[in-house]
């Protein structure tokens, strides 16, 4: 068989990106297709990244990917009690994920891969029942034909091409947040992510401001696909992610006067990941895997780890001339071992949460601390819970998921 590349990769996002400079600096021939016009452009991000995700994947970020640096967290409860917790754990970067989106496919390239932008993927190709490659088109153009022995998926939520290939990539509304979002300025803050919760603000939610350099700041909000355009709360026009977002706004004293220099809505994955992500030639990584954080929609860093691991694995089995589904498993084998179950005690988590009612919030934030809401991080929540119950047993049946 007579082939282009050795791997075709379906995405220029982290995930495609990470996993191509993997696979290229192992010495394969990786192509990456991606249908924006630009790598990283237009952004659909909150743009906040873990600085350890960074140092994880040995990686030194430059300047231009970054629009500044994070110090830790303000988590405001409904009646406005604030926790503030500064630490190392809670160090990180508002990307500027144009330039960061870029910089990581550069590095794909530095490494050997190729890009091709305004490629959209439409089909798979199979010989003799076997995947052998992509069927695109260019803008407007023609669709043809590009072959690889190796396909993989780093679509993002679209995940086209995963579903036409069997896996379970459709959402449930209940499994994702809908978000809108608003780069604003000016905006003064003290370089913290700030999350704000309560029902009649965000119903099974939150909203954040994230801060950027020059008094800019992004600011949006997400809510369960399943409450939107519910019943009308609080007196407000209705449920769906802008109108909320703007009635925040409206009544906060300083985003009110506030400019909007870019908006866009959103949808990301909060539920399960897929059950399998891997074929005999075919593998899914990333968001298009639902390999997300469903507590705070955050994909980044799994996506990049996820390539990592792909990458690695792809290797090897490009070392063994066989990409059947055996060679590929230790991918899917060590994100379930590692990641995976990182990600299920997080979905246990927002299930307990979204059970809480205002007055529930408000109490657990006036027990807690900054140092139980880092180990509610790490998934240690024994301490938290124990405090919480303690005063007020009756969320022990809710609670006690979490330590069952
Ligand atoms: C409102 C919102 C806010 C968010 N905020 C944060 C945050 O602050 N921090 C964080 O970590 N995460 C955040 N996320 C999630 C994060 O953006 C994603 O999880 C992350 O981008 C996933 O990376 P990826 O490489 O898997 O997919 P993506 O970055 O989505 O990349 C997929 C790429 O595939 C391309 N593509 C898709 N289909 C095809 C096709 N058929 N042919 C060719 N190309 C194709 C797309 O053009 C895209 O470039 C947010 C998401 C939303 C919606």
């Amino acid at each position: 068989m007579n082939y282009d590349y050795d791997a075709i990769v379906i995405g220029g996002g982290p995930a495609g990106s990470t996993f191509s400079r993997v696979a290229a600096k192992n010495g394969m021939n990786v192509l990456i297709i991606d249908k924006r016009r630009e790598i990283g452009v237009p952004v659909r991000c909150g743009e906040g990244l873990g600085a350890r995700e960074l140092v994880k994947e040995g990686l030194e970020i430059p300047r231009s990917a970054y629009s500044t640096e994070i110090l830790g967290a303000k988590v405001v409860a409904p009646n406005g009690k604030e926790i503030i917790w500064k630490d190392e754990e809670t160090k990180g970067y508002m990307l500027e994920r144009k330039f960061f989106d870029k910089w990581l496919c550069e590095l794909a390239v530095d490494g050997g891969a190729k890009v091709l932008t305004y490629t959209r993927a439409v089909d798979i190709i199979k010989d003799n029942g076997k995947v052998g490659g992509v069927r695109v088109v260019h803008g407007a153009e023609e669709p043809y034909e590009i072959r690889a022995p190796m396909v993989v998926s780093a679509e993002g939520m679209e995940a086209h091409i995963a579903r036409k290939m069997g896996f379970d990539t459709v959402h449930k509304p209940y499994d994702v947040d809908t978000c809108y979002q608003y780069e604003m300025k000016p905006y003064e803050h003290e370089n913290l992510i700030e999350l704000y919760f309560g029902n009649d603000i965000a119903p099974r939610g939150y909203v954040w401001i994230f801060p950027k350099a020059d008094k800019k700041a992004n600011v949006g909000l997400g809510i369960g696909g399943n409450v939107l355009n519910g019943t009308k709360r609080g007196g407000m026009k209705g449920s769906d992610p802008k109108t909320l977002l703007d009635n925040f706004i409206e009544n906060n004293s300083q985003l009110k006067d506030a400019s909007r220099l870019e908006d866009f809505g959103g949808v990301i994955s909060v539920g399960s990941p897929l059950n399998e992500f891997v074929k005999d030639n075919f593998m899914v990584i990333g968001t298009a895997a639902k390999q997300v954080d469903p507590i705070h929609g955050g994909g980044i860093a799994l996506a990049m780890e996820s390539g990592m691991m792909a990458g690695q694995v792809v290797a090897d089995a490009y070392s063994k001339k066989d990409y059947s589904s055996k060679n590929l498993k230790p991918y899917e084998n060590e994100w379930k071992e590692g990641p995976g179950k990182k990600v299920h005690k997080r979905l246990l988590l927002r299930k307990v949460v979204e059970k809480l009612n205002d007055d529930d919030l408000n109490y657990i934030f006036s027990q807690i601390s900054d140092q139980d809401l880092n180990k509610v991080m790490k998934s240690n929540f024994a301490p938290a819970v124990a405090k919480v119950v303690a005063g007020r047993p009756q969320l022990v049946k809710v609670l006690s998921a979490l330590i069952s």
